[in-house]
């Protein structure tokens, strides 16, 4: 079986090529056959292809009038050149798109069929950013391999059963009716990783009270019991919750309203001071990288260490304050570019929760740890350090759809 898995976004595309045999034990990630991506912010003109197959490498720059075309032309790497590793694209069994928002009505992965395409369009307003580059890429997908199947994994869907008192924000409760609530993102991601948690104790998902810290660029926390989502820190859009890279998080609401009354910002100002301008670059003025924040630390930088505290204090926050719900905390993972690299963020929050006897093995933390339990054996909550592989969960989610 041959999977072919797209996640178009508006700045970069990315895919992969796994092949699945009948036999193959699915229970620990796949090598794919091949992997490709297109970043459109490398230049002005020039969108940079990387594609990666048969232990050879190609670079090739995409002049940006192309970009429609660039998936197509990143396709084409599969069936030509020293990346080849296929004859033809129909070869191909099926595809699965990673969809960033599901809206209300879909709660799991579902083949495309022309309704499912007009609902990923008529999403477009609460995924301004995404969908359009979905559809993009399904479209030309449709026009290349027209009778292979394509399947939506949806980013929301994991949360789509959160309870009511997560779901709905205390506003009048007609907002509510014309669908604001919390819709959760980051899903594919969370639901892997917890999983995996699992399978690494050896523990059957259905008795884990489960936190799954996704620290990247983009950031946020699902609590998750029985192997469902019951709370998360994103919300409507992937600005609330934890403070990120360059989004600010939560903030009193209020702070908008001072703005636009006492210093004239207008909606496309505050979109960019609130998602670009704020969260770690925002407070160290240095970098929206961990990575540069702590060589910033280390040069005595002292907004760079408050951006680092911020970041540690809410990400504790947000673990405490999932906790009850829960009824307790049995495991947290812990994923994505800061989560699966930084010792120092784990060994942090880690300490926040001495009192729950969380106990971190420091040596264990400090070394190559990832889809490990870092946590002492006398630890009464599990650490696991996941490597979040969200190409192939969506290469799971599609296998089902399989003829
Ligand atoms: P992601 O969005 O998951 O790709 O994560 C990207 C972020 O991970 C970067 O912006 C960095 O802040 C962080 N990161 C990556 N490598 C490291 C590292 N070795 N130490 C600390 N942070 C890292």
């Amino acid at each position: 079986m041959k999977i072919l898995v797209l996640n178009a976004g508006s700045s970069s595309q990315k895919s992969c090529l796994y092949e699945i045999q009948p036999h193959t034990d699915l229970s620990t990630p796949l090598e794919p056959l091949w992997e490709a991506s297109i970043d459109w912010t490398v230049n002005d003109e020039y969108g940079l292809l990387k594609v990666f197959a048969n232990d050879q490498k190609r670079k090739i720059d995409l002049p940006l009038e192309n970009k429609g075309d660039g998936i197509l032309i990143m396709l084409e790497t599969i069936t030509h050149g020293h990346t080849k590793v296929l004859s033809s694209l129909e070869e191909i069994d099926i595809i699965g798109h990673r969809i960033v928002h599901g809206g209300r009505n879909y709660s799991q992965s579902c083949i495309i069929t022309p309704e499912v395409e007009q609902a990923i369009q008529d999403l477009i307003p609460l995924a301004p950013n995404h969908h359009p580059a979905h559809l993009e890429g399904i479209r030309a997908i449709a026009r290349t391999l027209p009778h292979t199947p394509q399947v939506a994994v949806f980013d929301t869907a994991f949360h789509s059963k959160i309870p009511p008192e997560a779901k709905v924000y205390p506003i009048p409760y007609e907002w509510y009716e014309k669908g604001i609530q919390r819709y959760g993102f980051h899903g594919i991601s969370h639901e892997y990783v917890s999983q995996r948690a699992g399978k690494i104790l050896g523990k059957p998902l259905e008795d884990l009270k489960i936190i799954s810290c996704h620290l990247g660029n983009g950031s946020s926390i699902t609590a998750i019991k029985n192997g469902h989502s019951i709370d998360t820190s994103m919300g409507f859009t992937p600005l609330e919750g934890l403070m990120m890279g360059t989004r600010c998080g939560s903030i009193d609401p209020a702070i908008l309203l001072h703005l636009m009354d006492e210093y004239g910002y207008d909606k496309e100002q505050l979109n960019h001071l609130l998602n670009k301008e704020s969260g770690l670059l925002g407070v160290s003025q240095v970098s929206a990288d961990v990575r540069s924040i702590i060589s910033a630390i280390a040069n005595g930088n002292h907004q760079a260490q408050l951006a680092l505290d911020i970041f540690v204090h809410r990400v504790k926050s947000v673990i405490g304050s999932m906790i009850p719900s829960l009824g307790g905390l049995d495991v947290l993972v812990f994923t994505a570019g800061i989560g699966e690299n930084s010792p120092l963020v784990r060994e942090q929050v880690c300490a926040g929760f001495s009192f729950l006897n969380l106990q971190l093995d420091l040596e264990h933390n400090n070394l190559k740890c990832l889809d490990q339990n870092i946590a002492r054996p006398d630890s009464s909550v599990d650490v696991v350090v996941v490597k979040t592989q969200e190409d192939w969960a969506i290469a799971l989610q599609t296998l089902p759809f399989c003829s």
